[in-house]
């Protein structure tokens, strides 16, 4: 069987740089190799319902924002299959069933969940529904029998909970569902890109992101604005790269020829990086070059994204279409694990027929 890719993103906002360089931009390329037999991509809704029940609006305003940002980044529905979640009732049905092979202990000992508990101060008052998402993400996967998950780093914990899943739905089951593996960022500063407020993710809920929607005027106010060295007072301080989000996004971002074409002075990232460390180079000259850098990847993006937004009926379309084929294949999926489960009564003509002959004889 040929390798099937599975990732999204909760329609909790419009996407952001981090998601670009965390999952978007790989999509983007794997979806153009030719080397996946299926691409699913999904908005993640009733994901995004678990923490915001009582808000469903903003949920309902997302799903056309992120459809947007996919279409305008690249992601081709000729390519891609692009569905939103609650549309699939198989997978609801999946998460159930997964439910039994997962302890309560093991889902507190995630730690993503864990920092979004904290992030989102529910304390004692988690929905279950959220405590258990980890659960629905394997449903999600495993519906479509992903090998690949294209992710940021924060979904690691997830893919490890869906490989836990998998082993002990087959090894209970027999071999039905597929282990999938995860697939990050090669650039370590993709792997979780800091917010412009120098926070350790950029993330729709901590309002720290650049959006792929942003127009010029305000990428560079976020920019001017943007977290540094809090030591690098003067131009002639000698500043500090590591942890400074302007340089972890230019390690994001920035590629050899920016330089020729934006900063001539020096040949590569590198050079600036050590510029700095010494001294004598300014805030504002490094912010520039990021700002040409980024206003450079996200012309395009915007642009495509003016076009679509004339034509909402057809984003709308779009998602309909794929929400029918991904259904089809999580219906198939559903079916399987039934089999396996033995809860498929109704198609098993030799247990019904058994049954009859043990009463008949009894
Ligand atoms: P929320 O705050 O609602 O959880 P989010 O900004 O974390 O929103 P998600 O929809 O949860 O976004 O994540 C979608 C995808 O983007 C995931 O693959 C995640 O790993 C990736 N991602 C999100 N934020 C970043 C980031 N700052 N850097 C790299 N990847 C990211
Ligand atoms: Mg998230």
């Amino acid at each position: 069987m040929g390798k099937i890719i599975l990732t999204g993103d909760r329609p909790t906002g419009r996407l952001h740089v981090g998601h670009y360089v965390g999952s978007l931009r790989r999509r983007v390329e794997l979806q153009n190799t030719g080397d996946f037999e299926k691409v699913f991509i999904m908005i993640a809704d009733a994901q995004a319902l678990t923490d915001n029940a009582d808000n469903p609006e903003k949920v309902r305003q997302n799903v056309v924002e992120v459809a947007l940002d996919y279409l305008s980044v690249g992601l081709d529905p000729a390519k891609s299959t692009l569905f939103v979640q609650s549309q699939i009732p198989e997978l609801t049905e999946l998460t159930f069933y997964y439910m039994n092979l997962v302890t309560v202990s093991r889902l507190q000992r995630n730690p993503t969940v864990k920092s979004e508990i904290a992030m989102r101060n529910f304390e004692t008052s988690i929905p279950v529904g959220f405590f258990c998402y980890p659960i629905s993400q394997a449903a999600d996967i495993t519906a479509f029998d992903a090998t690949t998950v294209p992710v940021g780093e924060d979904q690691e914990p997830m893919i490890e909970q869906t490989r836990e899943i998998v082993r002990k739905f087959n090894s209970v089951y027999g071999d039905t569902l597929v282990e999938p593996e995860i697939l990050l960022p090669d650039n370590a500063a993709c792997l979780r890109l800091p917010g412009t407020d120098g926070k350790a993710k950029m993330s729709k809920s901590l309002g720290n992101c650049i959006y792929l929607s942003d127009d010029e005027d305000t990428v560079w106010q976020k920019i001017r604005n943007m977290f540094t060295d809090p030591n690098h007072l003067r131009v002639s301080d000698p500043g500090k790269v590591e942890g400074n989000p302007v340089f972890l996004y230019l390690d994001a971002f920035s590629r050899p020829e920016h330089f020729a074409e934006y900063l001539p002075d020096y040949a590569s990232l590198d050079e600036l990086k050590d510029h700095y460390r010494r001294g004598g180079l300014g805030d504002v000259k490094v912010k520039k070059f990021l700002n040409a850098v980024l206003q450079e990847t996200l012309a395009p993006i915007r642009a495509r994204r003016a076009q679509y937004e004339k034509d909402i009926p057809y984003v709308y379309e779009v998602l309909k279409k794929g929400s029918e084929t991904a259904e089809e294949q999580a219906a198939n999926t559903l079916a399987r694990v039934k089999r396996a489960m033995k809860i498929n009564y109704f198609e098993d003509a030799a247990l019904i027929a058994e049954q009859a002959e043990f009463y008949k004889t009894k």
